[in-house]
C-alpha cells in the first residue's frame, strides 16, 4: 500500500499528516487512480459473479472530511446494481429504543454486493462519546462489541475496510467557507458544523481511541490524507484494490468450476434432445 496509512498500534490522528502526497504530482495521481479504478471494477464484478463475499466499506471522517466526494468518486468505478449506500444519521427514536447496533446490521452487504457506510455504528463511539449521548459506562462498552459485530460479518465472509478521511482544521475552514460562498454547495452549510469545530480535539481523542481498539486483520482500519481530494480518490482507490486481489484467484476458479458444470449441462441437454 504506497498512499494510506495502515493503522498499526497506538493512533495519534493529530501526529498523522493530512496531505501526504509521497511525491506524487495531482496529473499522475488522477491518471493512475483511472487504472487502479478499471482494476477495481474488474474486481468488483468478479466478486458479484462469485457470490462468496460481501464487501463492506466504512467512511468515516469529520464534517467535511469528503465522504460524500470519496463515494461519488467511487461510482465512476463500482457498479451500482451491486452496490448499496447507506448513510447513519442522527438515530431515529425508534432506532434509540433499541440497541445501537439494530440500525446497522441489515445493511451489511449481502454475498456478492458492495455496501458503503456514509459514517457508520462508529458515530457511537464519536459524536455519541463526544457528547456525552449516553453514559461513559455505555460507549466504553461500545468496542468490544463493535469488535464482536465485526468478527462476525467476517466470519460470514464480509470483506471489511475501515476508512478514516483525515482532513486538517485549516482545510476543514476553507470547505465550510466555500459552503457560504458557493450557491450549489450552500445546501450542505449547517451552523452545527461550525460549532463541532469547538469539540475538535475531543474528537481526536475519540477517533485515537476508535482507531486503535477497533483494528484488526478481519477489519483493518486505514487512514488518509484527505486535504487534497485527488489524493484522496487514489489513496480510497488503491486500499479496495489491494483489498480484493487476493480473493481474485479464488473467485476466478470458483468461476470456472461453474462455468465448466453449466457447459457439460448444456451438453447433457443437447444430448438428450438427440436421443428424443
Ligand atoms: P453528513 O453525514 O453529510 O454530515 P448530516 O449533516 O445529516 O450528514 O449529519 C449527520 C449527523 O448525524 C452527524 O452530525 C452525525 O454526527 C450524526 N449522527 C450519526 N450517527 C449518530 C448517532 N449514532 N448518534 C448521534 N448522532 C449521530
Amino acid at each position: 500500500m504506497s498512499y494510506a496509512i495502515k493503522v498499526d498500534g497506538k493512533v495519534k490522528l493529530q501526529d498523522i499528516s493530512t496531505t501526504k502526497h509521497n511525491g506524487i504530482e495531482e496529473d499522475d495521481a488522477r491518471e493512475q487512480t483511472g487504472r487502479l479504478g478499471k482494476e477495481l471494477e474488474e474486481l468488483q464484478e468478479l466478486m458479484f459473479a462469485a457470490g462468496t463475499h460481501g464487501l463492506l466499506i466504512v467512511l468515516q471522517g469529520r464534517d467535511t472530511a469528503g465522504k460524500d466526494g470519496t463515494i461519488r468518486g467511487l461510482s465512476r468505478y463500482i457498479n451500482i446494481q451491486g452496490c448499496h449506500v447507506k448513510g447513519f444519521k442522527v438515530p431515529t427514536s425508534e432506532e434509540l429504543a433499541h440497541d445501537f447496533l439494530w440500525r446497522v446490521h441489515p445493511h451489511a452487504p449481502a454475498k456478492g454486493l458492495v455496501s458503503i457506510f456514509n459514517r457508520s455504528h462508529y458515530e457511537d463511539v464519536l459524536v455519541v462519546r463526544v457528547h456525552e449521548l449516553v453514559p461513559e459506562k455505555v460507549w466504553k462498552k461500545r468496542y468490544d462489541q463493535i469488535n464482536e459485530f465485526e468478527q462476525l460479518l467476517a466470519q460470514n465472509n464480509t470483506i471489511i475496510v475501515k476508512i478514516c478521511l483525515n482532513i486538517s482544521l485549516e482545510e476543514q475552514e476553507k470547505r465550510l467557507m466555500a459552503r457560504e460562498e458557493k450557491v450549489a454547495k450552500a445546501w450542505k452549510l449547517s451552523v452545527g458544523d461550525w460549532k463541532e469545530r469547538e469539540f475538535a480535539d475531543a474528537y481526536t481523542e475519540a477517533y485515537n481511541d476508535a482507531l486503535t481498539k477497533c483494528d484488526g486483520d478481519h477489519a483493518p482500519w486505514y487512514i488518509v490524507p484527505a486535504d487534497h481530494k485527488w489524493y484522496r480518490d487514489l489513496a480510497v482507490t488503491e486500499i479496495l484494490v489491494e483489498t480484493l486481489k487476493p480473493y481474485k484467484d479464488d473467485w476466478l476458479r470458483d468461476l470456472e468450476a461453474r462455468g465448466e458444470e453449466a457447459k457439460a449441462e448444456l451438453a447433457a441437454y443437447r444430448q438428450s434432445l438427440e436421443t428424443k
